[in-house]
């Protein structure tokens, strides 16, 4: 029997899931990917892109075989990642590697060492006298690490993706989900990939908007560069290289859902580009574009398989969302355990 899945959501998870989903399932599955917004109107499109975790992963509702599914996350991402950035595909999918910097102001709790050390690669950490070297801008007692990183430009990810998913045989279909119950009888089970706008089918009151605006600019002095500052405010300066300009961050905004361009956060980034980041020789002619989108915040993500109802027949949602300011970066490993739990509804029903 083929099983008919509808994933809902295309931005980076949406079609993360979808691709897995055909990988591992093939013809067994009709997949149709739903979803009212695609491409450059995903928050999806507005990321950075880049593989850098910042605090430790949680994940809630999980209920699966695996004991540690945090770090199995991770690692799964980051596998996908590194490898992809050396293979024939990696420049079609906007994937790249990049080195520099990740400085912690005094204070921050983080530390030197970044909790995921384990799963990076080439990474060492840096005195304060090559901070100030580097960065002659910083305050005393800053602390840090460089360390290599992949970015994966979401302008050419996506529509990766997509094509991959195409090309398996997958649908896309174009609107809007008020209910789970209206895609049921059509299809068996639903992915819930809606990211910040999940909760208008769950009513999950701990999903938060994080609001972040980000600046793209010509800057050639940044070539597969990167410097990422977390000073534990709102707006941590950063720059990242990518194929689709240097990217010019970062506001964090919690609970704002405003997705209009604020001019008093453009004159935020710009400020801290032109203190901390001087040998970028930024001027505001070089921007080439600016986005605002609202980050998936939420305390951990959902990876959990809710039970429905159809007419007395069992039906699944297997929610997957929250990714928060990691959504490109741990999209393909949640992918990989969110379809797991979907062969684990197979072996144990009638689909
Ligand atoms: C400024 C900024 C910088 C960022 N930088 C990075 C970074 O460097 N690295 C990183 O890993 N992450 C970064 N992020 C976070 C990242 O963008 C998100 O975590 C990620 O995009 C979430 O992906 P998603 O697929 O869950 O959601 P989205 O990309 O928002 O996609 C949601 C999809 O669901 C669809 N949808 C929602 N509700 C419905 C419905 N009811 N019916 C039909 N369709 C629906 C939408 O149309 C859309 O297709 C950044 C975010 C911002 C704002």
């Amino acid at each position: 029997m083929v099983v008919k899945i509808a994933v809902v959501g295309a931005g980076a998870v949406g079609l993360s899931c979808a691709v897995r989903i055909k990988e591992v399932l093939g013809t067994k599955a009709n997949v149709t990917i739903i979803a009212d917004k695609f491409g450059m109107d995903t928050t999806s499109h507005v990321a950075a892109g880049v593989l850098v975790i910042e605090t430790p992963l949680q994940i809630s509702g999980y209920k699966g075989k695996r004991a540690s599914v945090e770090k199995d996350i991770i690692v799964l991402s980051f596998n996908h990642y590194y490898e992809s950035a050396s293979l024939s595909h990696a420049e079609q999918a906007g994937i790249h590697k990049l080195e520099g910097y990740h400085i912690y102001y005094p204070g921050v709790k983080t530390g030197t060492v970044p909790f995921y050390t384990e799963y990076l690669r080439n990474w060492r950490p840096v005195t304060e006298e090559e901070l100030v070297s580097k960065f002659p801008a910083l305050p005393k007692g800053c602390r840090g690490h460089f360390l290599e990183i992949v970015v994966t430009s979401p302008a050419h990810y996506l529509p990766w993706l997509t094509q991959r998913f195409v090309e398996m045989g997958g649908k896309v279909k174009k609107s809007l989900v008020t209910s789970f119950d209206e895609l049921w009888p059509e299809y068996d089970i639903v992915f819930n990939c809606c990211g910040v706008r999940a909760n208008s089918l769950t009513d999950d009151t701990s999903l938060l908007p994080v609001r972040g605006q980000v600046i793209r600019a010509h800057l050639p002095k940044a070539e597969k560069s990167f410097a990422y500052i977390t000073n534990g405010h709102e707006s941590s300066p950063y720059f990242f290289w990518t194929p689709d300009g240097t990217v010019l961050g970062g506001i964090k905004q919690k609970n704002v859902q405003d997705t209009d361009i604020s001019l008093a956060d453009r004159r935020v980034i710009i400020n801290a580009t032109a203190k901390y980041f001087p040998h970028l020789n930024f001027s505001e002619d070089k921007i080439m574009r600016e986005k605002a989108g609202l980050r998936p915040g939420r305390p951990a993500i959902r990876l959990e398989v809710e039970n429905h109802q159809h007419h007395g027949e069992k039906r699944w949602v297997i929610h997957n969302y929250g990714h928060a300011s990691e959504g490109i970066a741990l999209s393909w490993g949640t992918a990989c355990v969110a379809v797991e739990m979907l062969t684990d509804i197979l072996c144990s029903s009638k689909l």
